[in-house]
C-alpha cells in the first residue's frame, strides 16, 4: 500500500512518537477528513494501543514526546499534544505542552476530538433517552425523518452504524442510511 510505504519513507521507519520499529502501522489522525499522508503518522504497538486506550496509559512511555513533539509534521503535533494534554496532570506534560506551538490549523485539529478540554466545556451528545452517544455508536431511528433535500424518508426502526457526532453542535449526528450520508438529530435517535 502506497500510504504505508510513503510513511515508512517519512519516518526511516520508525514510530513518529517514540521511536520503536517493530509492530509499525499506520495511525489516521481523527476526525479523519483528508487522511493521507498528511493526516497519518506511523505509529508502534504500544503507542497506538495506548491512544485508543487511555485507561492503559503507562506516563512513562510518553516521555518520548519530549523529542516527538518538535516533528515537523503536523499529524504528528497533532497526536503528541493531545497526548500530552491528557497526561497534564502529571505535571511534566503541562510544561511540554507549555512550550509547544501549533498554528491554528493544528491547534483546531489537535481539539476536535475534544481532548484537553474541561468536561464541562465539552459537547456532549445524547439520544432520546440522555444516554451519551460517541463517534462510532449506533443507533435506531423512533420516527420516520424525512431527509433534507431528497425524496426518501428514513424510516422509524431503521438501524444507523458507525455514526459521527457534529463537533460544533451537540443536537447532531451524522451516519449512513442506505447509501446515503444524513444529518440527524439526537432526539429522534436511540443507542442500541
Ligand atoms: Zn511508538
Amino acid at each position: 500500500m502506497a500510504l504505508l510505504e510513503d510513511l515508512q519513507a517519512r519516518s526511516g521507519s520508525k514510530c513518529e512518537l517514540c521511536g520503536a520499529t517493530e509492530n509499525l502501522k499506520i495511525y489516521e489522525v481523527p476526525p479523519v477528513s483528508t487522511g493521507g499522508i498528511d493526516g497519518s503518522l506511523l505509529g508502534c504497538d504500544t503507542c497506538l494501543g495506548q491512544i485508543e486506550a487511555s485507561e492503559t496509559m503507562d506516563p512513562n512511555h510518553w516521555r518520548c514526546l519530549n523529542d516527538s513533539m518538535w516533528s515537523e509534521h503536523g499529524a504528528v503535533q497533532v497526536v503528541a499534544w493531545r497526548m500530552l494534554s491528557r497526561l497534564k496532570t502529571e505535571g511534566w506534560p503541562q510544561d511540554l505542552l507549555d512550550m509547544m506551538y501549533l498554528d491554528d490549523k493544528l491547534l483546531n485539529w489537535a481539539k476536535a476530538t475534544g481532548e484537553g478540554q474541561d468536561e464541562s466545556e465539552k459537547i456532549v451528545h445524547r439520544d432520546v433517552n440522555g444516554v451519551i452517544l460517541e463517534n462510532g455508536d449506533s443507533v435506531v431511528l423512533i420516527k420516520d425523518l424525512k431527509v433534507k433535500g431528497s425524496s426518501m424518508v428514513a424510516k422509524q426502526g431503521t438501524a444507523v452504524r458507525r455514526i459521527s457526532l457534529d463537533r460544533e453542535n451537540a443536537e447532531y449526528i451524522e451516519g449512513k442510511v442506505g447509501a446515503q450520508q444524513i444529518v440527524i438529530i439526537t432526539k429522534y435517535v436511540k443507542k442500541i
